[in-house]
């Protein structure tokens, strides 16, 4: 979107905008709505360009070390924005997104590992530093690599999410944590859009094209339903979803749920 069709956005979208904090940039901002019908994937921060629900993935991670800290008194401090988090040693990270505003601050870390998939790159090549090209259905990481996995509206895009969800438990260490978005609906078993049993896709349903900010538009192979914590309990994961509340719209929150599953077993 050109800046001018941001402003015109922004003005139309004035009652929305939001006075907060942003758990990113750790900055007081007006969080600016340029489409209050699809807040969650707006509703951006002027200093970080964060998105409400990059802020929604940023809240449920902050809360899951907030919980480590307790277990580890030494550690008093609370982390209250990803900033801050970059500051302290706070375990390893792979985030299937980049360039995003969580890399930003992250990424000069050398625990913080990030991947995109780009067709005609052979997968685990290093394209920069520290960012992989990497396929989630076969990833070239070592067992146990990481504490902290995020994928955000990723894997209801993958050819076969059975196996990319259980490449993301193998790469966790135990007791990670796999933070992630997808589409969902919680009264509905997983709708299949498209068969991927054979090497060719057939469709099942008319074909649904979400928008990526790196890749355009990209097919959605299935919305997943509530059959998908039996799925993640059945691989070893523990999972909670955390919605979005009145009190979340105070970080730029609005509209949203993110999966966090813990590795028990
Ligand atoms: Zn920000």
């Amino acid at each position: 979107m050109k800046i001018a069709q941001v402003t015109k956005a922004a003005i139309e979208n004035l009652p929305y905008h939001q006075l907060g904090t942003c758990n990113i940039c750790g900055n007081i901002t007006f969080f600016v709505c340029i489409d209050a019908k699809t807040a969650r994937n707006n509703m951006y921060c002027p200093f970080c360009y964060s998105s409400s629900r990059k802020r929604h993935v940023a809240k449920v991670l902050l809360e899951q070390i907030a919980k480590s800290q307790i277990e580890k008194p030494k550690n008093i401090k609370k982390i209250s924005s990803i900033a801050q988090l970059a500051t302290v040693n706070h375990g390893s990270f792979y985030n299937a997104d980049v360039d995003d505003a969580f890399f930003k601050y992250l990424h000069p870390s050398e625990s913080y590992i990030c991947s995109s998939f780009q067709p005609g790159i052979q997968p685990g090549i290093e394209t920069r530093k520290r960012v992989y090209c990497q396929s989630l259905e076969k990833l070239t990481f070592a067992d146990a690599s990481f504490d902290f996995v995020i994928t955000e509206d990723v894997l209801e895009h993958v050819r076969h999410h059975e196996q990319a969800f259980q490449e993301l438990h193998r790469v966790l260490k135990p007791g990670g944590y796999h933070i992630f978005t997808i589409p969902c609906n919680f009264d509905q078993v997983t709708i299949l859009r498209v068969d991927t049993s054979g090497d060719e896709d057939i469709h099942l349903l008319p074909p649904e094209y979400h928008g990526d900010r790196l890749r355009g538009q990209i097919l959605a192979y299935r919305t997943f339903g509530i059959d998908i914590f039996e799925f993640l309990d059945k691989i070893g994961f523990k999972t909670q979803v955390d919605f979005s509340s009145y009190i979340d719209r105070k970080s730029g929150i609005f509209d949203s749920y993110v999966f966090c599953s813990q590795k028990i077993r």
